[in-house]
């Protein structure tokens, strides 16, 4: 804690006193060193330090400047006064803001995130301030005319123009604070009078900032109440009871595709905005729509949305309204979950399932984990949602810690739609190869289509061909800096990795052995693309993934178009998986059920079933029924078998052995280490070490945690980095994290060589 112990500094004189009435602040930095360190507070600062406010501070033998966060104001009666080391602390120099930057409810999630997930607070207090609020975006330093002492009284004695006297006047007879310009507008004159005015010292001038400009929040047209059906009823009253009894609870939400969890989710919400309180909505930034948008802003006044187009300035503008209490509803992606409410009375998680909750880099943390402490801490309802709930949060309902609610039917009593695999094994074994629509789905598209229906085609990976390899020599093209195969792509003709985005011109012959018939294959979107618009000239039809919809606004407009009907066939990867609720939707055709089956991933199939079954629900939501049809090469695989049934309960009856059989997620508890270096033989060598320290660890510790690995990781190179991986698997949370820390201390790092810790990992390769 004491940085100076760091370095040997001469004691100064104001580092002697000895009195009670100490006051110290502890400061963490957001990049290395870390600190946190302690600083004693001069006198005159005493009341500006404050826990979450940024000061500036001398840093190491050279004093260097530093900006840091206050974390904890220390005195002589508070709790952590035997943590501090009085002698040589250096006086901080400046406190750089006027109010803290977070309440002391998220300044203590970020303890917790801190220490969770193994990253310095300082890193973790940036991720949740946004930097439109750290660097004020959007405001402006502005000049405010008031009267000096005295002129008010002796106005009328004094000798002035009559000009000169009507600008003092106007002043003087209004409560509002005046800009030049302002000034000189309403008087009718030009800003010169009133700078001699200020040059004569009868008008002083303070500066200070401002909101440039403010943004607007749209309303919708209001929509009135649905009437709940019995279901929603019973799962709405078991949120209001802990609502009104103002407990925390976390609610696992099971709820098929279109039973009306939404809804629930607004009636619970407008329970707590009629109590003056704050509700936080996350949803998977994909579903992030103008109909998600909508359907809340339809409902409350007040709504935020937080999604990643916005600029700084919009950031930080919705920063401050959602900190002064301005906005009932907030609805955002993962980072929402760190909105500063100032009364937080609910969290709501939709699609709980979803990987994007969980940040790839560090803080790596899950805002599922993250929105049960907060709830938990703040004495508030969470609501998880999912119609293919994560086997954790299941696993969790099921031993009693979460409150299971059910949501078995669809509204209105829609009948779910019928699923059917095509057995692509068949297929290809037949007189003739059919690419990559099925002659059965074929037949249903044009049916459909006839029918005046609407189609939804999935393959969850994008561009023309995700191999290019030559048939002479066997090689297939890969990045130089990724070990992962070239995609093709015909817009633009290139081949891209999909890691790290290198791009090469399409090749015309093999860079190994330059024969010039080199082979695209494999299936990506854009090829999907161009095999129906063949098959299907007259059918409007649009393509939707990341390469389509790199334009802000471009999926609103896409899904608009779809909406009114003018689009008949959309394809696209997991994007469209999601959430949409269009009831002309006919038929869905899943067009590869198997791209992420076999990966070496302990969630493969949960992942597949989970895509599987998320793209069936997109259909039957209207009056003409639906059918999905989902093409796969292991019809007979028990992760597609359920999602043919609908059958979540099912697919984690057979799941769940599985992951207890190996310890894996939700009974074991994993953390991941990847290590990294540009030179294979380091990142190889660290690797081994780390292994060493941590079994090390865990052994002085008595702690059982087991090392899997050091192997190479799946991906073996990327971005030009060599990359080794591990896996720690014990039995209690607590245990990693402790054997991590510890090994923390006795690990030499390897120049050239970065290491990560990644706890509750969802990435595995
Ligand atoms: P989920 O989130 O479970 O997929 P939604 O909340 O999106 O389901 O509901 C599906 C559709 O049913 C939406 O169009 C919604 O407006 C409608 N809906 C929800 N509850 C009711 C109800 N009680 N009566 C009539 N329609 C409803
Ligand atoms: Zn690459």
């Amino acid at each position: 804690m004491d940085q100076q112990s760091l370095f040997n500094v001469e004691p100064q004189p104001w580092q002697l006193d000895d009195q009670d009435d100490w006051l110290v602040a502890r400061i963490a930095f957001s990049s290395a060193p870390y600190g946190p360190y302690d600083y004693s507070i001069p006198a005159s600062m005493e009341t500006a330090v404050k826990p979450g406010v940024r000061i500036e501070v001398p840093l190491g033998r050279g004093n260097r400047k530093m900006t840091g966060y206050c974390i904890d104001v220390i005195g002589a009666f508070h709790e952590l006064a035997s943590t501090v080391n009085r002698s040589r602390l250096k006086p901080i120099e400046k406190v750089v803001d006027a109010a803290p930057l977070l309440t002391s409810s998220l300044l203590g999630l970020a303890h917790w995130i801190s220490d969770h997930y193994i990253c310095p607070l300082g890193q973790v207090i940036e991720t949740i301030v946004p930097p439109g609020v750290r660097n004020q975006s959007g405001t402006r330093e502005m000049l405010f005319l008031s009267l000096a002492d005295g002129v008010a009284e002796g106005l009328e004695t004094m000798k002035l123009s009559d000009l000169q006297r009507n600008i003092l006047g106007t002043i003087r007879s209004s409560v509002q604070d005046w800009t030049p310009r302002e000034l000189a507008e309403t008087v009718g004159c030009t800003t010169g009078p009133i700078s001699t005015l200020r040059k004569k010292g009868l008008i002083v001038t303070t500066s200070r900032r401002v909101q440039q400009k403010t943004h607007e929040i749209p309303r919708e047209q209001r929509m009135s109440d649905l009437i709940l059906n019995p279901e929603q009823e019973i799962a709405l009253d078991a949120i209001t009871k802990h609502i009104d009894a103002n407990t925390h609870r976390t609610f696992l939400m099971h709820g098929i595709t279109g039973s009306g969890k939404t809804e629930v989710y607004i009636r619970a919400i407008q329970k707590i905005v009629e109590f003056g309180r704050q509700a936080i909505v996350l949803v998977p930034e994909i579903s992030l729509t103008p109909q998600t948008r909508q359907r809340f802003r339809a409902r409350f006044d007040r709504v935020a949305v937080l999604h990643s187009h916005l600029t700084a300035a919009q950031r930080a503008w919705h920063w401050q309204q959602i900190a002064a209490g301005n906005v009932q509803v907030i609805v955002g992606a993962r980072s929402a979950i760190f909105a500063p409410t100032p009364n937080l009375g609910l969290i709501v998680l939709d699609e709980e399932h979803d990987g994007s909750f969980k940040q790839d880099k560090a803080p790596r943390y899950h805002a599922r984990d993250v929105a049960h402490w907060r709830a938990s801490n703040e004495n508030v309802p969470l609501i998880l949602g999912s119609a293919t709930p994560s086997l954790e949060s299941w696993h969790r309902a099921g031993e009693g810690t979460y409150e299971k609610i059910s949501m078995k039917k669809r509204v209105l009593d829609l009948p779910l739609p019928d699923v059917a695999t095509i057995d692509m094994r068949a297929d290809f074994g037949g007189r003739k190869r059919f690419g990559p629509i099925s002659q059965k789905l074929r037949q249903e598209i044009t049916q459909s289509i006839k029918d005046g229906g609407q189609v939804i085609l999935l393959l969850n990976r994008r561009g023309f061909s995700t191999r290019i390899q030559c048939p002479a020599c066997g090689n297939v093209e890969t990045c130089p800096d990724c070990s992962i195969p070239l995609t093709h792509h015909v817009e633009g003709n290139k081949a891209v990795c999909h890691y790290c985005d290198h791009q090469i011109p399409e090749p015309r012959r093999c860079t190994d052995c330059n024969n010039p018939s080199i082979r695209f294959s494999g299936l990506g979107t854009q090829r999907l693309a161009a095999t129906v618009e063949a098959m299907f000239p007259d059918v409007p039809m649009m393509r939707m993934d990341t390469d389509t919809m790199r334009k802000p606004g471009s999926h609103e407009r896409a899904l608009a178009k779809f909406r009114s009907g003018e689009i008949k066939i959309l394809l696209g990867t997991q994007m469209i998986a999601k959430g949409l609720d269009f009831p002309n939707v006919t038929l869905v055709g899943v067009i590869n059920a198997d791209t992420a089956l076999h990966l070496p991933d302990f969630r493969a199939a949960e992942r597949s079933f989970g895509l599987v079954t998320q793209v069936a629900g997109r259909t039957g939501r209207g009056e003409k029924g639906g059918r999905v049809l989902v093409q796969t090469f292991c019809p007979e695989n028990d992760a597609i078998q359920a999602a043919t049934r609908h059958d979540f309960i099912g697919f984690a009856n057979t799941e769940m052995p599985q992951r207890e059989e190996f310890n894996y997620p939700p009974f074991g508890k994993l953390a991941r280490i990847v290590i990294r270096s540009e030179i294979d033989s380091k990142a190889e060598q660290m690797a081994d070490h780390i292994a060493e320290e941590i079994e090390k660890s865990a052994s002085e510790l008595q702690k059982e945690v087991v090392v899997l690995g050091p192997s190479t990781a799946p991906v073996e190179k990327l971005r030009g980095k060599y990359r080794f991986h591990m896996m720690l698997s014990a039995n209690h949370q607590g245990d990693i994290q402790a054997v991590v820390k510890r090994a923390q201390t006795t690990i030499k790092s390897i120049d050239d060589v970065q290491w990560i810790v990644d706890i509750d990992p969802q990435d595995m390769m």
